[in-house]
């Protein structure tokens, strides 16, 4: 029997119709999570809540568009309402784009940078903001937000006091969040800005005992791929599977990713086990990067 480690959590996952989202929501509900299938594609949506919940797990395909951060408001508002919680986020809604950068205008660049930032982080910030509504009252007191230098008021270094865990929060960055990328700059500086805002998030919500990580895919053979191959192949007259055959070539694994392979990483990541773990951005790319 598969290990439960979200048994009573509630975890929503953007961008979960197709690919690594969808994954990340199979693996979660297979280990006892009710999983908020969170996608603009509300038929693609609906299809992933059904196979969670063909397979006996708990599900609901909830349309949003992240790219407005009155929606992910809604989508919170309307979690709580339907199952009272919310304890765990992956931000994993995201698009990208193939344009050599002399090339990209400024509908192309908001385009990128509305949902895989701007969205990012308003969806972020519309659940922590859930996640520290739900501490209670007692715990809280002693939760005291840091302040605007990062010292948290009457601080004390123990250690032996028990703590629990208000909330887990996992964003999708990627390789193209550690170095630049010339044929999607737009996508590079937004994937390196979840990094960024997965660090100030750690240590925004750190008093409240909530973590936020990021991972680093590499090579996922999901549609996002197959566009990006395809685009590849209108600008250098590369066949099909070609630009990724290349990339897959300097990955020392020599294999593509699985979306199960990095759901593996999110779920850790989403578990008791990564308590300790904060502001972090973890390579999940056959060791393409290694810093
Ligand atoms: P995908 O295109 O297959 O799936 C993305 C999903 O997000 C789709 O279901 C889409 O409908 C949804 N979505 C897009 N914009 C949305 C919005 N504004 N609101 C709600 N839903 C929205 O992509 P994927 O390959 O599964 O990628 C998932 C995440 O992982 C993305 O953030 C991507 O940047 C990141 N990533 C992917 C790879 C890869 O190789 N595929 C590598 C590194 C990082």
């Amino acid at each position: 029997m598969t290990e439960q480690r979200f048994t009573d959590k509630v975890a929503i996952v953007t961008g979960s119709a197709q690919g690594i989202g969808k994954g990340v929501a199979l693996r979660l509900a297979r280990e006892g999570a009710t999983v908020v299938v969170a996608d603009y594609n509300l038929a693609g949506a609906q299809q992933t809540a059904d196979e969670i919940t063909a397979q006996g797990g708990q599900a609901w395909a909830y349309q949003v568009n992240i790219g407005e951060a009155a929606q992910s408001k809604q989508m919170v508002a309307d979690v709580v309402a339907k199952f009272g919680q919310i304890n765990i986020l992956v931000n994993n809604a995201g698009v990208a784009q193939t344009i050599p950068m002399m090339d990209v205008s400024e509908a192309d660049w908001d385009r990128v940078i509305d949902i895989n930032q701007r969205g990012m982080f308003f969806c972020l910030q519309a659940v922590a903001a859930q996640m520290i509504r739900q501490i209670p009252e007692d715990e809280r007191a002693a939760s005291a937000p840091a302040d605007i230098a990062g010292v948290q008021k009457g601080a004390t270094a123990s250690s032996d006091k028990p703590v629990r865990n208000h909330g887990k929060i996992v964003s999708l960055s990627s390789i193209s969040g550690r170095r630049g990328r010339p044929l999607s700059t737009a996508y590079a500086a937004s994937k390196a800005a979840v990094i960024s805002i997965t660090q100030s998030a750690a240590l925004a919500l750190a008093p409240y005992n909530i973590t936020a990580n990021a991972v680093c895919p590499g090579i996922v053979p999901t549609d996002m791929w197959k566009q990006i191959d395809a685009d590849r192949g209108k600008l250098f007259g590369s066949q099909p599977g070609e630009a990724m055959a290349s990339f897959i070539n300097l990955v020392p694994l020599k294999r593509a990713s699985t979306p199960d392979d990095v759901a593996g990483a999110i779920a850790f990541l989403c578990s008791s086990d990564a308590d300790y773990i904060t502001g972090q951005a973890l390579n999940v790319d056959g060791g393409y990067e290694m810093n």
